[in-house]
């Protein structure tokens, strides 16, 4: 349904994407996850048509984006990192220019206003005002507006962003009733890790680089055993104690060492053990995308 070819883009002299490929299915819920500069925002402005790319191809719905983009656009709904909605108007009449735009209008427009409405659960907030609605709100009726005229593919570009952990929970729910019973197709951007671990694939992108693909399980089964992190005065001279006597090698990421060994828990005992005093704190935790992260790249997300 979503097709990237080694696609590229470069901003002046600055490269932004760099031989992106990956693929989405009908259906999927396909997530593409990295730190701020990563490249997500440019990858979603040449899906969404809004700029044609500097190398390579892609093509969404059968339709190539920079040679066909008005049939790409029909297959699209589109939200925004930035809000787009206009505030002084109400819910309704928001829809209602949006519908306009895409040449809807009469009992026909009506209709999907009043489906849309229903899907996103605003059918009791349909007068109201849209800069008296929480930012929850904000972000569905942004989607509904996404959702007006039967996009088979959703593109959301940190559709979450700014949203309390209740407000980002409801989305999901939205989003995978959109899935499951209307069969759209949805990719989405995000750097926020829990939203990243419920899509169905992943790509992670890293300085306009996919540096790695697959399941959030799959990926997580990159990294065997445990995650054991340490705190401590000289990480330096700690690395090099843990290397000697473990024939271990830490990494150091934000001034913590870090240490990806099959039961942790012994280690642990192990390490506080075998050099007292030297360690201000530990801690064990089974793999999260996080560490992949960390693991291709050195870098954290968030
Ligand atoms: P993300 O959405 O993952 O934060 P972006 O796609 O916005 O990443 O940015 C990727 C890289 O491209 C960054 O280095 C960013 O500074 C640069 N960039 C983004 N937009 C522009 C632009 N309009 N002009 C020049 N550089 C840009
Ligand atoms: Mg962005």
């Amino acid at each position: 349904m979503i097709l990237a070819e080694n696609l590229s883009h470069q901003y002046g002299s600055r490269l932004a994407l760099s031989n992106v490929n990956f693929e989405v299915k009908a259906g999927e819920i396909f997530g593409l996850l990295g730190p701020n500069g990563g490249g997500k925002s440019t990858l979603f402005r040449i899906l969404s048509t809004m700029m044609v790319p500097t190398g390579g191809r892609a093509e969404v719905a059968g339709h190539d984006v920079a040679r066909d983009p008005a049939a790409v656009r029909r297959a699209i709904g589109v939200v925004f990192q930035t809000q787009s909605l206009d505030k002084a108007l109400t819910v309704a009449e928001n829809l209602c220019a949006q519908g306009h735009l895409y040449g809807l209008s009469g009992p026909k427009l009506r209709d999907r206003i009043a489906q849309v409405i229903e899907r996103l659960g605003l059918a009791d907030r349909r007068n109201d005002i849209v800069e008296t609605l929480s930012g929850g709100l904000k972000r569905r009726v942004e989607i509904a507006k996404g959702l007006l005229h039967r996009p088979v593919v959703l593109l959301m570009d940190e559709a979450s962003t700014g949203l309390d952990p209740g407000a980002r929970r409801e989305l999901w729910q939205y989003v995978e009733e959109l899935r499951s019973r209307e069969g759209v197709t949805i990719l989405l951007t995000t750097h926020i890790l829990d939203e990243a671990d419920r899509c169905d694939r992943l790509a992670l992108l890293h300085q306009g680089r996919v540096v790695a693909e697959g399941t959030p399980a799959h990926l997580r089964s990159r990294i065997g055993g445990d995650v054991v992190v340490l705190e401590a005065g000289d990480v330096a001279e700690l690395a090099r104690r843990i290397e000697t006597r473990f024939g271990l090698k830490p990494s150091l990421v934000d001034g913590m060492l870090r240490v990806e060994i099959a039961n942790g828990h012994r280690f642990i005992t192990e390490v506080v053990e075998a050099f007292p005093g030297a360690i201000d704190s530990v801690g064990l935790h089974k793999p999260t995308l996080e560490d992949v992260f960390i693991r291709e790249t050195g870098a954290l997300i968030e």
